[in-house]
């Protein structure tokens, strides 16, 4: 591992003018759950550590008028566990709840899940150059490839990793970004993340002298009916190989309005307004659970090994709708 230096500034201020650079010189730290592993790995070999830590209300969730406000450094543990969070926003909880272990629950926070990398192999391998790294070929595409997308994979099969981000999309949460002029952006979470064709060499349109701050679920978000169904090889350990979080707005047993949030398959978190468009209007009945499942994948690009989560896009997108319909 290259040796680094670690910043512990004290103001958000602080933590972006110390930032300013590259992400080769210089990056963030919040429970290092990730980021230490890439430092191992040799994936990452910043000069500096920027340790979010030491700033003052960064920790913690509250709720304000425009809704229940998540710090960056609210760890997995504080979003599982929070009695508002399971009774109004449930696929959130369960979400957090199901991710990693509790070792990285209780270090792991909102802002670095968020912001975590791939865990591509290729991608954590130091021996393979791949697009992600500068490289000129995605290994996944004829390597070995279970886990990987079948969605907008056509450049880097990549998948995103977060349990949240879905969850916070399918709330039309707000992400905050202080940059170094002092100055607050305010994101929808689902506008957070880029596509391999916009920038193959991050996730996020997160700029190197900026932080994610906080992260909004707005008020009126917690009425809806929701669910996040996810399925993945080990209870624990592990990642998801495929999510679907829905949120319904209903009228009776008619959906009024739907977001649907599809993870695990693609290098972005994918909402799918056609999916959604299905729904709005309709009561909710076998027939259409499962044309909206075959209609989930008409469109799906898997590899030589991943065809099997077809079958699990189905089967997890129709399970939402049904535990969010029991709410
Ligand atoms: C065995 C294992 C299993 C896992 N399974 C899951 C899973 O099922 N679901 C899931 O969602 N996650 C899973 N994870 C990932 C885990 O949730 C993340 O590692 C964790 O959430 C990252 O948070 P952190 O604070 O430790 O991030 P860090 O490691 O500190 O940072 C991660 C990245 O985000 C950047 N960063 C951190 N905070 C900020 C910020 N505030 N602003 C800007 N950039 C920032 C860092 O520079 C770094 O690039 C797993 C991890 C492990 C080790």
């Amino acid at each position: 591992m290259r040796p680094f230096r670690m910043a512990m500034p004290q103001s958000v201020e602080g933590a972006c003018s110390v930032l300013k650079g590259s992400y080769k010189d210089h990056r963030v730290l919040g429970g290092g759950t990730d980021i230490l592993s890439e430092l191992k790995e040799g994936t990452q070999a910043p000069a500096m550590l920027v340790n979010l830590k030491a700033i003052p209300g960064l920790a913690g969730i509250a709720r304000e008028a425009r809704g229940l406000v998540l710090g960056a450094l609210a760890t997995l543990t504080d979003v599982a566990e929070h009695a508002e969070i399971k009774k109004h926003w449930p696929a959130l909880a369960t979400a957090a709840a199901h991710a990693a272990t509790p070792q990285v629950r209780n270090a792991g926070t909102v802002g670095g899940n968020l912001c975590q990398r791939p865990r591509c192999w290729y991608y954590r391998h130091p021996e393979y150059p791949c697009l992600k790294k500068g490289g000129e070929i995605c290994y996944a595409r004829d390597g070995e490839n279970e886990f990987h997308a079948i969605f907008d994979n056509a450049t880097c099969n990549i998948i995103h990793p977060s349990n949240l981000a879905p969850a916070l999309i399918a709330y039309g949460a707000l992400v905050e970004i202080a940059g170094p002029d002092g100055k607050i952006e305010q994101v929808p979470v689902e506008r957070f993340f880029v596509t391999p064709e916009q920038n193959i060499t991050t996730e996020t349109i997160l700029e190197p002298s900026q932080v994610v701050v906080r992260v909004v679920l707005p008020a009126g978000s917690e009425n809806a009916k929701s669910a996040f169904f996810e399925v993945r090889e080990k209870q624990s350990y592990d990642w998801a190989v495929c999510a679907s979080t829905v949120s319904l707005a209903m009228d009776g047993d008619v959906v009024r309005d739907a977001r649907i949030v599809l993870s695990a398959v693609a290098p972005t978190p994918l909402r799918r307004a056609d999916l959604e468009g299905m729904l709005k209007g309709q009561r909710i009945t076998d027939e259409l659970l499962a044309k909206l499942g075959e209609a989930a994948v008409a469109k799906a690009t898997p590899l030589r090994d991943n065809k099997y989560k077809l079958i699990l896009v189905k089967a997890t997108l129709s399970r939402a709708i049904r535990q969010a319909l029991k709410g």
